[in-house]
């Protein structure tokens, strides 16, 4: 089953970047308000209160502790080219996800379900996802969706803007979720390890992992309708930006499908 990742040496991030992701961007980019957030986001030390809590209470992993582990992420960077290789921690929690957080020192978090229900690529695949939110610098606009009614509340006269920065960031957030699995594609380079990982996350029991039917899981993903932009737009002001409640393992598969569909992957491999 074992195959060999390609390195993709010299990706670079806006060669894959999800258009829905850019355009959200930049309208993130053109709210004064924001850069005025990442300032007190930076003299507060959101980042390091932000952080503090999982490095005080989780695993940290290195290669001596858990080599296999950590060659996981070593390999991750070597093939999307991140130059720095992040602080790993595991957490107990048996959803089969991760996450990254802080900015500048960004550290990734894996679930223990992770590590013990996925295989090989489908680790891959969730590691290079995580890796791609580093690579594409989301992260000090992450930290911001989630910190973002403290800072409103923080910074003097904030009070006379509207929502639509929240929902801005909101949506961006979830925008930011496909490019991130699309890295997480060219680094676990199997369509099919990254459709189980989709159908885990999405609801399948244990006891069915033996028989996993990834070809109707297909079939939903192409048949599911997207919506547009603006559409899309709406949605979210309605949505909660907690990646557990709402995975959107469908939706992604189905833009992952396109995205391979269309060449974008391959060119991305070549
Ligand atoms: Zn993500």
């Amino acid at each position: 089953m074992e195959h060999k990742r390609k390195i993709l040496k010299g990706l670079e991030h806006r060669l894959y970047e999800h258009p829905f992701d850019k355009a959200a961007l930049e309208k993130l980019e053109a709210i004064p308000f924001l850069t005025k957030a990442s300032e007190w986001v930076t003299s507060n030390l959101v980042e390091r209160v932000y952080t503090v809590q999982y490095t005080g209470s989780n695993l940290k992993v290195t290669n001596k502790n858990y080599p296999i582990i950590h060659q996981y992420l070593e390999e991750a960077c070597r093939i999307l080219d991140l130059k720095k290789v992040p602080d790993l921690y595991l957490q107990w929690s048996y959803g089969i996800n991760a996450c990254t957080i802080g900015a500048e020192n960004p550290i990734i978090i894996l679930n223990s379900g992770l590590i013990d229900l996925c295989d090989e690529d489908e680790i891959m695949f969730i590691i290079g996802h995580e890796c791609g939110h580093i690579k594409s610098n989301h992260m000090l606009y992450h930290m911001m969706a989630q910190v973002i009614n403290f800072i409103i509340d923080a910074i003097s006269g904030a009070s006379l803007i509207s929502g639509g920065i929240q929902y801005a960031l909101y949506y961006w957030n979830r925008m930011s979720e496909f490019t991130a699995d699309r890295a997480g594609l060219l680094c676990c380079q199997n369509q099919e390890a990254m459709i189980r990982t989709f159908i885990k996350m999405a609801g399948l029991p244990i006891k069915e992992f033996k028989t996993i039917r990834t070809e109707t899981f297909l079939q939903q993903a192409h048949d599911f309708k997207m919506l547009d932009y603006d559409n899309m737009n709406k949605v979210v002001k309605f949505l909660s930006i907690a990646d557990e409640s709402h995975p959107w393992t469908v939706m992604r598969s189905a833009e992952l499908l396109k995205w391979i569909d269309s060449g974008g992957y391959k060119q991305c491999v070549i």
